[in-house]
């Protein structure tokens, strides 16, 4: 994409970048934002020759991607394609390192793979950084999540990334973050010393809950993993469709906007929460529009909260502007350290007001 803007080159804040970039050059009578390129491939000779390698409103998409995360962005049909793609570089036999609690389909990937035969899997605990390292002996990615999904552990990437070099070198394995949770609105992995970012662009970064888009972001220190992460998508096939990539790059132009006014709502009603009485816990940690709570009493009071909501979305998945809440342990995949009585809220960006309104009347039912 020929934006007039470049990432990197031009000082401007993110919040104006994700305006800004993934446009077409603005010469006289040119539309201001790019088309959908619907077309499976091209006239012979150009750069490229078919759309399963590359298509033009992708790219638009992966140029403000890749700038927001500091980094190179490459799409895909899902989040869990863009998983697959990472977890696609483990050689045979490899090892993969994760910490518990993850988004429940890359366990499920994982334990997948791990009964094929294809890898082995280590299981550590999200904050506990010697634990992590110590697991990363002989290990060739370390995936991680943080704040993860459900439980809101955060992970000291920082520090992660500094042990692993301290102790295993060039031996280190691949360090691929999830920040599907965070956005890069709070936190970009790449500037820690990651070497991977995975996105679920279905959440925050489309954020109206009406598509499903994927996205590694590849470190500038490793093109040897952007090469080979792109053969892996050009190869397994797992690409975008142009609709989904625009339709996430219009998301993404209010994605500081959003996460903003949601972000605040989150911190009113961490506050109220935090002193209800049929709230036993409430997980948040400390940015961010996601929230956990365990609901006083077990399972069935957990799912009464969800039945009595009116403006609350009953509903899985998380990002969009409508709010959700949803019991996460009624998926067989969700591990069972996760509580029964948890309930995973996405704050929207509806008033805050009539957010609380109803949850209070919701909880005061169970
Ligand atoms: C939803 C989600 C995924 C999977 O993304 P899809 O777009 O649904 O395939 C991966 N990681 C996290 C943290 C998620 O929330």
């Amino acid at each position: 994409m020929a934006s007039p803007l470049r990432h990197g080159d031009d000082g401007l804040r993110p919040a104006t970048r994700a305006v800004a970039l993934g446009r077409p050059q603005p010469v006289p009578g040119a539309p201001v934002n790019p088309p959908v390129h619907l077309t499976s491939t091209y006239v012979a000779d150009g750069e490229v020759n078919y759309a399963r390698v590359s298509n033009p409103t992708w790219e638009a998409l992966e140029e403000v991607l890749g700038s927001l995360e500091s980094g190179t962005a490459l799409t895909f049909a899902s989040g869990m394609a863009a998983v697959a793609a990472v977890v696609g570089q483990v050689p045979v036999g490899g090892v993969v390192v994760r910490p518990r609690h993850v988004y429940n389909g890359t366990t499920g990937l994982l334990a997948e793979r791990a009964a094929a035969g294809a890898l082995t899997v280590r299981t550590v605990e999200a904050e506990d950084t010697e634990g992590i390292v110590r697991a990363c002996e002989g290990a060739d990615l370390l995936l991680l999540e943080s704040p993860s999904n459900p439980m809101m552990e955060l992970t000291d990437v920082v520090g992660v990334v500094r042990r692993l070099r301290e102790r295993l070198g060039e031996r280190r394995p691949v360090v691929a973050c999830d920040n599907t949770f965070a956005t890069p609105v709070a936190q970009q992995p790449l500037r820690w010393g990651a070497d991977l970012v995975v996105h679920s662009a279905t959440k925050y970064l489309a954020g109206h809950s009406d598509t499903l888009l994927g996205a590694v972001v590849v470190s500038p220190d490793r093109p040897d993993l952007l090469e080979r992460v792109r053969t892996y998508r050009t190869l397994h096939g797992a690409i975008p469709g142009p609709m989904e990539a625009w339709l996430v790059l219009r998301g993404v132009r209010t994605l500081h906007v959003r996460l903003e006014r949601a972000s605040a709502t989150a911190e009113l009603l961490v506050d109220r929460l935090e002193g209800h009485p049929a709230v036993e816990r409430v997980r948040y940690p400390g940015f961010g529009a996601m929230v956990s709570i365990e609901v006083a009493g077990g399972a069935d009071e957990a799912e009464a909260v969800c039945s009595a909501v009116r403006v609350w979305s009953h509903s899985t998945s998380l990002g969009g502007v409508e709010s959700q809440i949803e019991r996460r342990r009624r998926h067989p995949l969700e591990v069972d350290t996760v509580p029964e009585n948890l309930l995973r809220l996405s704050v929207g960006v509806e008033d805050p007001e009539d957010l609380w309104e109803d949850l209070a009347q919701a909880l005061d039912q169970r």
